[in-house]
């Protein structure tokens, strides 16, 4: 018997619904729609991809999408007067830079630059702070995906033993500081780990963020474990024709899947997620901003799209 399929576009979809709704409710109350503003520096092309689609999205959500290009050369001093601008702009809720930022600007500058409570991406070190001592706070949007999901195959995560591979200010950290926070038991390994088959077959709950394909294999999973892949990588394809590529994930699928209680698929898994929670996390500033009670987002009510 395979593992069950954790579907994150059809639980995206659902937690899109439920923002859509909650913010139809709210903006009335509030006497405006919540706006989200996202800053692109430069041409990556990954990054107009992201941007275009979390704009898309926004105004799918009934949120207003403020969206700010600016050249390569950009000086950090421009930059962070808009910042400063966008933090005074009360039709503003969420503020997110698009990373990577171009070698010459200071990432930590800049996103210490936002105001926390507009900090959607939850990377501000006052966030950041808050989420590591379990305090209330906007946490990045990837791991809190990959929470939720977790959170609807298990109603109660205590006690658990999990795994986090990679270490990442934006996944790794983050996501093991939110299963601690959970009251699991939580090891961290990354590319100086030495013993990382060992302590994956220990773990009730793997979380993978390496951005190494076929990173994780069958022997390494404990039966019945639940297994997120975050990873996104994009390898080569000749079965579907010369120069194609194809989307993988950190784990190696078919092999896993057998040995697995649960698992995500990528594509189609964490990925759809991390927008939706962009979405969720602009709409709770939002509320915090207003004074308005932010219903928690019920996704049973929902149909999946
Ligand atoms: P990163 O490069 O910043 O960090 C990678 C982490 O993996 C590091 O901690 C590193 O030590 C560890 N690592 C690398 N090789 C390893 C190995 N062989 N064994 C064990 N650990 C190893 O990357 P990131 O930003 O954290 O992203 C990780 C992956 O997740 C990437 O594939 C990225 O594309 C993907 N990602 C997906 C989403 C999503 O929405 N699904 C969001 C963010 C990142």
């Amino acid at each position: 018997m395979g593992a069950e399929l954790i579907d994150g576009r059809a639980f995206a979809a659902r937690l899109r619904a439920s923002v859509r709704d909650r913010v139809a409710e709210a903006a009335p109350r509030a006497g405006q729609a919540p706006g989200l503003a996202v800053v692109l520096v430069g041409h990556d092309p990954a990054s107009e991809v992201y941007v275009r689609s979390k704009g898309k999205q926004a105004l799918e959500a009934g949120m207003k999408s403020f969206e700010y290009r600016l050249p390569e050369t950009t000086r950090a001093a421009e930059l962070l007067d808009l910042i400063a601008r966008l933090n005074d702009d009360a039709q503003v809720h969420g503020i997110l830079v698009q990373l990577p930022l171009p070698a010459h600007l200071d990432p930590r500058a800049v996103i210490n630059a936002i105001a926390p409570h507009k900090d959607v991406d939850g990377f501000h070190i006052s966030n950041v702070g808050m989420v590591g001592t379990g305090q209330e706070a906007i946490v990045p949007c990837t791991p809190l995906g990959c929470m939720m999901m977790l959170r609807e195959r298990h109603s109660d995560l205590r006690g658990r033993t999990a795994l986090v591979i990679g270490h990442s200010n934006v996944v790794g950290k983050p996501m093991a500081r939110l299963l601690l926070n959970a009251d699991c038991t939580v090891m961290i390994a990354h590319k100086s780990s030495t013993n990382i088959p060992e302590l994956a077959r220990l773990a009730d709950i793997l979380v993978v963020a390496a951005g190494v394909p076929g990173l994780v294999r069958a022997d390494w999973i404990k039966p019945g474990a639940t297994v997120i892949d975050v990873g996104i990588n994009r390898i080569p394809a000749p079965e579907r024709g010369e120069g194609r590529t194809r989307l993988v994930g950190d784990v190696d699928f078919d092999a896993v899947r057998e040995v697995a209680g649960a698992i995500t698929p990528v594509p189609g898994g964490v990925g759809p997620m991390t927008i939706a929670c962009l979405l969720a996390n602009t709409l709770s500033a939002y509320c915090h901003q207003h004074g308005l009670d932010c219903a928690p987002l019920d996704l049973d009510e929902q149909d999946p799209a």
